[in-house]
């Protein structure tokens, strides 16, 4: 059982930054819109976060741990199936076989919050009363404490922390309405007020930095069921930020050879200078145009029509990054 955890750890827990974004999906599938995020030592020596989201019943904490992915991994054969398509429905399974894991939660309607815990291949039978408001708090510790070789891969407390920032940041990009509040060896780092729509500038300024939104030209462009919206910056207003490219389609968080070539090649055509476009740019198209999960850990995306998508983009961003620099 544990096996099969640490296996499907292996691939999709590669490190402190995959914890923090498995979890955050999950609170943010339960429906909360505030998340507290802890980080110790760079996420070593902990990953805490607090949701205020459906909880938990009492009755499914231990599920929750456990779930699915005994049954999964009967055979090679299986295991290589498993291994084409990505882990996806077990990660707090996989955490908890690589760490000291607790679970607390509270749904609305239940008036004792309730906590399960499990380290390794230990897992506690017994459930025990905690205080806790409405939501979840997931606390793992010790990430990798009995993974020898993964643990030896890991990088400075710093760089870890980076990697963990970044995730944190491509996520406050596709929630404007969730507020975040992100503290690193008990210091608060970040803080994300969720805001509405029309405000969507101020944490975007919060996220990547004034320099970016202060120069930044509105885009938003609509054609054949297609569009794209969001800011575009000229490259010097960005060139002490790191880098500033951030490409959303459908929500989701994108890193895709044919819309950055497209992006690309706006920038060069209007600027005469295509080496850093600096973005955040928000692409939505009907569903059906446009498979997600070619492979869901590398952000890789396939549009149907892809040519007409790549063409929607250019056309979108054409002389926007000129009129910034304006
Ligand atoms: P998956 O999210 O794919 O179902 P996970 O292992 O990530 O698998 O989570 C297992 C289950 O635990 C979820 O389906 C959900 O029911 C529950 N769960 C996990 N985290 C939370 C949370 N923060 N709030 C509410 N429910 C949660
Ligand atoms: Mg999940």
């Amino acid at each position: 059982i544990s096996l099969a955890n640490q296996i499907a750890a292996g691939e999709v827990i590669e490190r402190p930054s995959s914890v923090v974004k498995e979890l955050i999906e999950n609170s943010l599938d339960s429906g909360a819109d505030q998340l507290f995020i802890d980080i110790e030592k760079g996420g070593r020596r902990r990953i805490r976060i607090r949701d205020n989201g459906s909880g938990i019943d009492k009755d499914e904490l231990a599920l929750a741990l456990a779930r699915h992915a005994t049954s999964k991994i009967t055979s090679l054969a299986d295991l290589e199936a498993i291994q084409s398509l990505g882990f996806r429905g077990e990660a707090l399974a996989s955490i908890s076989s690589v760490s000291r894991l607790t679970l607390t939660s509270k749904p609305a309607q239940q008036t004792q919050a309730w906590q399960a815990w499990v380290e390794g291949r230990d897992m506690q039978a017994q459930l025990t009363p905690a205080s806790h408001p409405d939501g979840t708090t997931v606390d793992v510790e010790d990430l990798f404490f009995n993974t020898p070789a993964r643990r030896k891969f890991l990088r400075t407390d710093k760089t870890e922390f980076s990697h963990i920032d970044e995730m944190l940041k491509r996520i406050a990009l596709s929630r404007f309405d969730v507020k975040m509040v992100i503290q690193h060896n008990q210091k608060v780092v970040r803080q994300y007020p969720a805001v509405a729509q029309e405000r969507a500038l101020e944490r975007i300024a919060k996220v990547v930095g004034s320099s970016f939104s202060d120069t930044a030209e509105m885009v938003d462009n609509e054609h054949f069921g297609l569009r794209l919206w969001g800011w575009v910056a000229p490259p010097e207003a960005c060139r002490h930020q790191g880098d500033v490219q951030f490409l959303y389609v459908n929500g989701r968080m994108m890193r895709d050879r044919l819309l950055n070539h497209a992006i690309r090649q706006a920038y060069g055509d209007t600027l005469g200078d295509d080496r850093s476009p600096t973005y955040v740019l928000y692409l939505e198209l009907p569903p059906a145009e446009v498979d997600v999960n070619v492979h869901p850990a590398k952000h890789e995306v396939r549009f149907h029509h892809a040519r007409q998508v790549h063409d929607f983009v250019l056309q979108s961003l054409r002389g926007v990054a000129r009129g910034a620099t304006s």
